[in-house]
Order: structure tokens, then C-alpha cells, then sequence
């Protein structure tokens, strides 16, 4: 029988964490309407369809690959869950292995001990307050364990097709380096980016950004002669301002990212 003090007082920190306000940014950007036009527009030639490169079956996997992703690289969350969605792709099946058994599959990942406790009790909230199903609104999926903003937005687009910024470490980087939407935290920038990107290039804009800082605007050094932007860029830090030819890249090899 759980503790009803412990019950009540998770209840309270889930609604204030679904229920903070967020006060609106003023929309701030180095660039002009056409010139942020062009820069999706030559993102959506390289990239017709890009995808996350967090390998899963499902909502459910999708969400537990995401919270299992939180200072830990795509490749290395893959890599622990190719053998653990085989065994537990569903909240029930994950309940049923267990959290000693999960934290066996999953403890090559970063923090995994915490991050063990938090899919447990996500797992165990979804059967007991969702039927078993991942909830396609905002306030009800940052209720979960360990899903804050991001995480709901990333299930939000990739899981439901919503059009949403879920502001990673490359995506705070570009927004702040190349002025595209320049701001102190993660939620500025979002707003700003939700703002200043074309809203017909806003569904797969995440991904575009996320790819562009994983392979070419890299944090140490970016790769500005592979830049297909270099030309519109206003990053102080680029080295180059002739654009590479614009031409569509490979398919991606989903659960094979590099960093
Ligand atoms: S030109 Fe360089 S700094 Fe600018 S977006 Fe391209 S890679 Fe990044």
C-alpha cells in the first residue's frame, strides 16, 4: 500500500513541473524572413526526411530511449537497448523483467541507477494512469518520471507528429553560434526558434538543426567548407563563407549515430 504523504507530495511537484509558466521571449535573430527561408529551404535538399537517430519500436521505447538518453550519446543508448526492447518493448513487460534486471541491460549508460528507478516508475505510471499507453499531450507526458520538456517534445514530434523544439545540446549551440535565435536557456531558445524558423520548415527543423551540429557545426571545430550555409552564416567563429554544393546526403543508418 503506498505511503498516501509520499503519493500526495509526488503529486504536487508533477503539477508544478506541468504547470510552469513559461514567459514568452521576444523574437531576436541575426537574420532576415528570406535568409531564414533559404537556410531551411537548403537544409530540406540535403535532408528530404531526417530522422532522430534514438532507435525504437514504439512510443513506449521511444520514450524510455529518450529519458535513458540524458547526458549519454544516441550510439550508447542504442547500443544498451538493441538487446533490452527484445525483452521489454511495452510498460508491462518492462515491469515484469524488473529493475535489477533492467539496470544489467542498461549500466554501460551514464547514471543508469537513477535512470533505472525513473523507467520503473514511468513504466509503472503509464499501466496505472494511462492504460498502458504514452499520452500524446504536453501536461500529461512531463508528469512522468524522469520526462521533462524535452524529452515530451521529442515524443511529441517523433511519436505523434507534432510539430515541436526540443532544445539539445547542438541545437543551443547553432542557435546561440550562427544568431539564429540567441538565448541564456534552453526554453529561450526554443521560443525563439519557434518563432524565427518558417513554419512550413518547422516539422522536421529539430532534426535539420540536431544533424547539422552532430556531422558539420561541431563544438570544438566546426566543419565550415562541408557547410552547405556558409555563406548566409553570421557566426564570428566560421572559417569559410563558400557554401558546399548543395546535393541530398545518404540515408541515415538509424542506430548507428556517432555522437
Ligand atoms: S559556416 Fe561554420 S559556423 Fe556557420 S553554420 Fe556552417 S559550420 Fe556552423
Amino acid at each position: 500500500m503506498p505511503d498516501p504523504k509520499l503519493k500526495s507530495v509526488r503529486k504536487t511537484l508533477q503539477n508544478s513541473k506541468a504547470n510552469t509558466r513559461r514567459r514568452a521571449v521576444p523574437v531576436r535573430t541575426a537574420y532576415s524572413q528570406a535568409e531564414r527561408e533559404e537556410i531551411f529551404r537548403r537544409f530540406s535538399i540535403q535532408r528530404p526526411e531526417p530522422r532522430g537517430e534514438l532507435a525504437h519500436t514504439n512510443p513506449f521505447t521511444l520514450v524510455v530511449a529518450v529519458a535513458l538518453s540524458a547526458q549519454a550519446t544516441d550510439a550508447g543508448v542504442n547500443k544498451a537497448t538493441r538487446a533490452l526492447f527484445k525483452v521489454a518493448d511495452t510498460p508491462q513487460k518492462m515491469l515484469a523483467l524488473g529493475e535489477e534486471r533492467l539496470r544489467d541491460y542498461i549500466r554501460t549508460i551514464g547514471l543508469y541507477r537513477n535512470k533505472a528507478k525513473n523507467v520503473m516508475a514511468l513504466s509503472q505510471m503509464l499501466v496505472d494512469e494511462f492504460g498502458g499507453e504514452v499520452p500524446n499531450k504536453r501536461e500529461e507526458l512531463v508528469r512522468l518520471p524522469g520526462v521533462g520538456r524535452k524529452t515530451a517534445n521529442v515524443v511529441l514530434s517523433m511519436a505523434f507528429g507534432q510539430a515541436t523544439m526540443a532544445v539539445d545540446t547542438h541545437i543551443f549551440r547553432i542557435a546561440n553560434r550562427i544568431k539564429l535565435a540567441p538565448g541564456k536557456t534552453p526554453d529561450e531558445v526554443e521560443d525563439r526558434l519557434m518563432k524565427v524558423i518558417p513554419g512550413h520548415y518547422l516539422y522536421h527543423a529539430h532534426h535539420w538543426l540536431i544533424l547539422h551540429g552532430r556531422y558539420t557545426c561541431k563544438a570544438r571545430r566546426p566543419e565550415c567548407e562541408r557547410c552547405v550555409i556558409a555563406d548566409l552564416c553570421k557566426s564570428p567563429e566560421k572559417s569559410c563563407d563558400v557554401p558546399a554544393p548543395l546535393v541530398e546526403l545518404p540515408p541515415q543508418v538509424i542506430g548507428e549515430a556517432v555522437e
